[in-house]
């Protein structure tokens, strides 16, 4: 169904996965799995391994947790501020 092509940070050597997004776009993540809580005005982002981006909160317990996913690596980058430009 999907690959895990996992990869390497140019920017900071973390471990990453890439996930094929609904969009066709590839998204680099961390490879960890998180438990996340959907929630409307979530300020976490993840990236679901069928390629959807949900807000939630992450990291919540399994026992309350609505589903399992990625974290956007540009989110967690030390060197983040290289991927993207100022606007
Ligand atoms: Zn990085």
């Amino acid at each position: 169904m999907y690959e895990n092509n996992l990869s390497k940070c140019k920017n900071c050597g973390h471990r990453i996965i890439f996930i094929r997004m609904k969009s066709g776009k590839s998204m680099p993540v961390n490879e960890q799995l998180v438990n996340y809580k959907l929630e409307d005005k979530g300020k976490d982002k993840i990236v679901t391994p069928e390629g959807d981006v949900v807000s939630c909160i992450s990291g919540v317990d399994a026992s309350e947790a609505d589903g399992y996913g990625y974290v956007s690596h540009f989110a967690t980058c030390p060197n983040a501020q290289k991927h993207r430009k100022k606007a």
